[in-house]
């Protein structure tokens, strides 16, 4: 039987050195499964009646995933050295690119900032100019100081001491920050801290829409459930599902014209 919300089934290390092997042992590990009925070969390019077929969802993110890491492989998220390195990018990366994330980092990384005590020392100001290339600088600024008081106050600034603490009161801890949402929080949750959340964003709910696995009305923690529910519950397996969502709408599912064409995911 399928185990699900298990955090000790672990893929063995070298495994991620070899996508091909990596993808192998996640189906050894009985993270993902076998790729189930021909039902599947159905979905493309037609989200209306897409949405009107019976389909079977978790069959359906089942093979999604198998076909995201066979044709992209691991992405090894999430790019950062540290968890408050990912931390600071979950915030920054609201509302805008990746591309101009990296530049802000960038910024308070040559300014020595990219530490708990780099950016509690910071003015407020300061910070707003080194983060400016990821927009909306002086709100996200706000945001980032929240962060940090937060990390203070709870940990004194040691993210390691979140060990303690259960996931579900941590992500309710990280909610009543201001500024953070739940896709930042999930975000940090899963990138920074190794809890089993699955991330939600506008990605995850374009290609879930247009290949009938939503109807378009469902709230984040709908969404959240219909992948965790779906899944098993393991750290690794939620990483990369996220990750080759983001690149499968990078590199296919646009949002306008969509390049169905010689997309991994047409046919399903
Ligand atoms: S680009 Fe790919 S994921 Fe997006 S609708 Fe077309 S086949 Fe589906």
């Amino acid at each position: 039987m399928r185990k699900r919300f298990d955090q000790d089934a672990e893929i063995p290390a070298k495994y991620r050195e070899n996508d091909e092997r990596f993808f192998s042992a996640s189906l050894d590990a009985g993270l993902i499964e076998k790729e189930t009925p021909s039902s599947l070969e159905r979905f493309c390019r037609r989200p209306a009646a897409n949405a009107r077929r019976r389909i079977r969802p978790g069959s359906v993110i089942i093979t999604v995933y198998r076909k995201l890491f066979s044709r992209f492989g691991s992405q090894r998220w999430w790019p950062a050295k540290t968890r408050l390195e990912v931390a600071v990018g979950a915030v920054l990366t609201q509302n805008t690119s990746w591309r101009n994330v990296e530049m802000a980092i960038a910024n308070l990384r040559k300014a020595k900032a990219l530490s708990f005590r780099g950016l509690r020392g910071l003015p407020r100001e300061r910070l707003s100019a080194l983060i400016r290339p990821a927009g909306y600088y002086n709100i996200k600024a706000a945001r980032l100081a929240c962060l940090m008081e937060f990390f203070d106050r709870e940990f004194g600034g040691n993210l390691d001491r979140a060990r303690s603490i259960g996931t579900q009161d941590l992500r309710e801890r990280l909610l009543a920050v201001k500024g953070i949402g739940r896709e930042t929080a999930d975000s940090i949750l899963l990138y920074a801290f190794n809890r089993p959340m699955f991330v939600v964003d506008a990605y995850t709910r374009r290609f879930a829409l247009r290949h009938g696995l939503l109807n378009g009305g469902e709230d984040y923690a709908a969404v959240q459930k219909l992948f965790m529910q779906n899944l098993k519950c393991d750290v690794k397996l939620f990483n990369e599902y996220h990750a080759l969502i983001v690149r499968l709408n990078k590199d296919f599912c646009r949002k306008k014209d969509p390049l169905c064409g010689n997309c991994p995911l047409k046919g399903i």
